[in-house]
């Protein structure tokens, strides 16, 4: 990543609070937008040192316990939503959290320096929450080490509360804006399509985050990354969002504004030029046919999927489904929508990925348990099997739905075949319960497995006897084969598509597959980034599976290039070393092969 660095540019008309300002982060869906700044959220509450007179001592202390009974209230309702919804086993985690509200230490502690220091009590109490962070981040006892987090989280409940505080909502918007926030939760990305947003900014995240996947299947512009933007830029701030470069600009001079208003028309042209691309086979020059199909989350996409000419969906994130709600999706309202898809989008067809919560998406209201690796836990597939009640729903649904389109199934995680024939059984009970019911499902219906994880990559030939297709997650793969956390801006410099382990374990997916006479998909982010999409041409990938928005870019590409020159590509790329030399590499070829794309 690059390193947050804000650059002064001095305009002559401006205060000094108007300066110019320009901060790198990392791009995460092309484009631009320009408009006023609305924060969200921040790392930090507002609150600073205050100091109290004696007499306001009392009140203080009062204030502190009225923050701790009203944080209490709300850590019960939560818990007992999800013991009811998901079992008394996963309230029970709350239960940490009661502890560290109850922990006279830390009271009594808290009104003993009150008494002594006349300092706001927000400030005191922030002051000995770090200090006990520290203290247990340090002790050796794993068990009490993981307590760190459930005191961070109570301790900035209580500080909300102290501070009055409220994390803003997006349903509180009336006018476009541009979202500054720390993060985005699964809910907040999920309700965007129906809000004024136009770009968003945040603190975290990496290229493959979901927040950086939803702005590109909305087609909205953003940064993430910035390390530090919801201190730095505030409310009604006028401010430049440069996707494609993952720059940020506030307070843009006159000309800057100018520029990017430009850019962004010229990029509006582009893709309005591209549209004459839009109905004509995915084929090379030299005959060679691929497919190339979009990702969505949400049946509300359909008519961008439609819009941009994919020839059907290779990925439906079903997962979304179950973010933003307070109860789980009933068989029949997972049906009708399933059926909606497929019936929208025949006669191509629809792949949908069988759950896949945990990682970066968690159950915004039944919540799952907090885990030390989230993304090598207790995740889609493996969430699955351990929870075969709430898989078995939707297979029922989707089985139920293939009457009505083409539909595949695939499974996300898998991570060998003991997991696949584990699935599969799972599948096969619930064709036999349907079967028994007299309900309709298409018998033929293909599943396949994802290939995300390491393991599964490099046993392909032992997996081909269970699926008719595999479907290459490279966000995860990467992330998985380089050791580098998706989500983690600090290390997203080492988050590279084009290192040579991952083209390599590319290659070999797509080479064992096919020997099985299985075609291969790619729905990683990957497969829609031109100079990447090359070298995947070059492989023998058989299907491309993006955001909507990229589909006809890369149409262009496949269009242009023929099959004999992608291969070389492919075999000089092979021959470097580093990933950025790949890159670097790809690029330059591309645009010596297509100079007109942009
Ligand atoms: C992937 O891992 O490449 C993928 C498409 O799945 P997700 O981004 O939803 O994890
Ligand atoms: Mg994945």
């Amino acid at each position: 990543m690059v390193p947050y660095r804000p650059k002064s540019s001095k305009t002559s008309q401006r205060s000094p609070r108007q300066e110019s300002q320009r901060f790198q982060g990392i791009p995460a869906s092309p484009g631009v937008a320009i408009g006023k700044a609305f924060l969200l959220d921040s790392e930090e509450l507002p609150f600073s040192r205050k100091t109290v007179s004696a007499a306001a001592v009392p009140g203080e202390i009062a204030r502190f316990e009225e923050a701790l009974i009203k944080t209490r209230r709300e850590i019960l309702v939560i818990q007992s939503k999800i013991s009811k919804e998901i079992g008394a086993e996963h309230g029970e985690i709350f239960n940490a959290h009661l502890m560290v509200l109850e922990d006279r230490a830390l009271i009594e502690e808290v009104v003993a320096r009150l008494k002594k220091e006349p300092l706001c009590v927000e400030f005191i109490f922030s002051e000995i929450l770090k200090k006990y962070i520290e203290a247990f981040s340090r002790v050796e006892d794993e068990y009490l080490r993981e307590r760190t987090s459930d005191l961070q989280d109570v301790g900035r409940r209580i500080l909300r509360n102290l501070t009055g505080s409220k994390r803003r909502s997006l349903e509180e918007l009336t006018e476009p804006v541009v979202i500054v926030a720390y993060d985005l939760s699964p809910s907040d990305t999920a309700t965007m399509h129906r809000q004024h947003v136009i770009g968003f900014l945040t603190d975290i995240g990496g290229r493959t985050s979901h927040t950086a996947i939803m702005a590109k299947s909305l087609e909205i512009p953003a940064v993430v990354g910035l390390e530090g933007a919801t201190r730095r830029i505030r409310p009604e701030d006028t401010v430049i969002v440069d996707g494609t470069n993952g720059t940020v600009i506030v307070h843009p001079d006159s000309q800057t504004l100018k520029t990017y208003q430009a850019l962004k028309q010229k990029l509006k042209t582009i893709d309005q030029a591209l549209l004459k691309i839009r109905d004509l086979p995915a084929e090379t020059p030299d005959g060679h046919r691929v497919h190339l199909t979009a990702n969505i989350e949400f049946p509300e996409e359909i008519p961008s999927v439609i819009a941009h000419g994919a020839e059907g969906i290779g990925l439906y994130r079903t997962e979304f489904f179950y973010l933003n709600r307070k109860d789980l999706p009933t068989e029949e309202e997972q049906f009708k929508a399933y059926r909606h898809v497929a019936q929208a989008i025949h006669p191509h067809p629809v792949i949908i990925r069988t759950i896949d919560l945990g990682g970066d998406k968690f159950l915004s209201e039944l919540r799952m348990p907090r885990e030390m690796n989230p993304f090598l836990g207790w995740r889609a597939i493996r969430f699955c099997l351990a929870r075969p009640d709430l898989f078995k729903v939707q297979l029922r649904a989707i089985l139920r739905a293939s009457v009505f389109g083409k539909i595949k199934l695939m499974y996300p995680m898998i991570s060998g075949v003991d997991e696949l024939q584990s699935a599969n059984r799972i599948l096969e009970e619930v064709k036999k319960e349907l079967i028994k019911e007299k309900k309709r499902f298409d018998p033929n219906l293909e599943v396949g497995a994802m290939i995300e994880v390491p393991s599964a990559a490099v046993t392909v030939d032992l997996l081909a006897n269970h699926v008719k297709f595999f479907s290459i997650g490279t966000n995860d793969l990467i992330q998985y084969a380089l050791a580098v956390d998706r989500v983690n801006e600090k290390i997203a410099y080492l988050y590279e598509p084009a290192h040579p382990a991952v083209l390599r374990l590319i290659r070999q997916i797509i080479e064992v597959a096919h020997e099985h006479h299985l075609w291969v998909g790619m729905c990683g982010e990957m497969a829609g980034e031109p100079a990447l999409a090359l070298l995947l041409l070059g492989m023998g990938l058989d299907s491309f599976s993006m955001s909507p928005a990229n589909v006809l870019r890369i149409k262009q590409i496949v269009r242009a290039v023929p099959t004999f020159l992608a291969k070389e590509v492919v075999k000089e790329s092979f021959r470097l070393s580093t990933g950025r030399e790949v890159e670097i590499y790809a690029r330059k070829r591309l645009r010596e092969l297509i100079p007109e794309l942009i």
